[in-house]
């Protein structure tokens, strides 16, 4: 499984991730990307990785 953290401290909110994510993973919460609660398991694509010009999101493979 894979584990998505977001560096919110320098997240700028562009929503970038939320509509690149094939799992709809992300959600922008007072412009800052967070991981839905109820979120579907991710797919580990490495597409939100890749779309953040911040580099803010980090993917773990456990
Ligand atoms: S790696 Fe792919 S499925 Fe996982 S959170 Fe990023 S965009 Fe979504
Ligand atoms: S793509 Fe990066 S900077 Fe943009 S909302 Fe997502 S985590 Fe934040």
């Amino acid at each position: 499984m894979y584990v998505v953290t977001i560096d919110t401290e320098t997240c700028g909110g562009c929503g970038e991730c939320v509509s690149t994510c094939p799992g709809q993973i992300f959600e922008l919460v007072e412009s800052k990307a967070q991981v839905k609660d109820d979120s579907e398991e991710c797919l580990g694509c490495q597409s939100c990785v890749i779309v953040c010009s911040s580099q803010c999101i980090t993917l773990e493979e456990y």
